[in-house]
């Protein structure tokens, strides 16, 4: 799943919310959810292969992600009060959070090296066991349309 929905979704949701603890527990759970659902994702095959070289346009394709998501953030916390404002950054940095771990954990060589490294192995293999298995870049594009205009409306008109 592009990071700009998670960073959306988990906006969304804890806009909603009415404490810090919800706010964080929306952006991990929605993340999770929303990985279920087929989705249309780029690779990052070379930054995993530690291919720093030829990684450039995956890097590219992540900055211009978290640039968007950045700009969607800024236009959800106008005209928001402080406490809002808290809640919707936190819910969205929680959104992000299981794909930055899952990133660092794919720079990570060793993965035995110590706890931190190990949990994050631990928590990659969870992400793989949420992630939809379904290959079908059809079903994958629908459902991932559905999402956006459902985001879209939210953000809209509500
Ligand atoms: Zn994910």
């Amino acid at each position: 799943m592009i990071l700009s929905i998670h960073a959306i979704v988990g906006a969304v949701l804890a806009s909603n919310s009415n404490s810090i603890g919800q706010a964080i527990i929306l952006g991990l759970v929605s993340h999770y959810f929303l990985d279920s659902i087929p989705h249309v994702e780029y690779t990052i095959k070379n930054i995993q292969k530690g291919d720093l070289k030829t990684a450039i346009k995956e890097f590219v394709n992540i900055s211009i992600d978290l640039i968007v998501s950045l700009a969607i953030l800024l236009y959800l916390i106008q005209n928001k009060n402080f406490d809002q404002t808290i809640l919707i950054l936190t819910g969205s940095f929680f959104a992000l959070l299981p794909d930055g771990l899952y990133f660092i954990d794919c720079l990570v060589k060793n993965k035995n090296r110590n706890i931190f490294t190990k949990f994050l192995k631990m928590h990659s293999d969870f992400h793989a066991k949420t992630h939809s298995n379904i290959a079908s870049f059809k079903i994958q594009l629908i459902t991932q349309i559905i999402i956006a205009l459902a985001l879209l409306f939210f953000i809209l008109f509500k």
